[in-house]
């Protein structure tokens, strides 16, 4: 099976697979992401994000080597935890 370079423009994060515009920066991994992570923009990682984009969740597929959890996955943080609600009430200890 071969691959059809569709340069979508976009570099994938290596280590919680969100996925950012292409940038020479990200592609050179000057910038990293939120993460610490580095980005690629390789041919390989791009087919990766084809493939997150088409509703593949499985590690195997996408042949990572340490498959996440990628049923949570979205663009915007990858396999990271969502951002929690910020939650502003704080737990009053009740000591009765
Ligand atoms: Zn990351
Ligand atoms: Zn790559």
């Amino acid at each position: 099976m071969t691959f059809v370079h569709n340069n979508i423009g976009v570099v994938l994060c290596q280590d919680c697979l969100c996925v950012r515009p292409f940038s020479d920066a990200r592609h050179m991994a000057e910038e990293r992401c939120e993460c610490g992570g580095e980005f690629c923009g390789c041919l390989h990682c791009e087919c990766g994000v084809a493939m997150l984009r088409g509703g593949i969740r499985s590690g195997l597929a996408l042949d990572l080597e340490d498959p996440a959890d990628l049923a949570f996955w979205c663009e915007e943080t990858g396999t990271r935890a969502p951002p929690e609600p910020t939650a502003s009430r704080h737990h009053p200890t009740t000591l009765f």
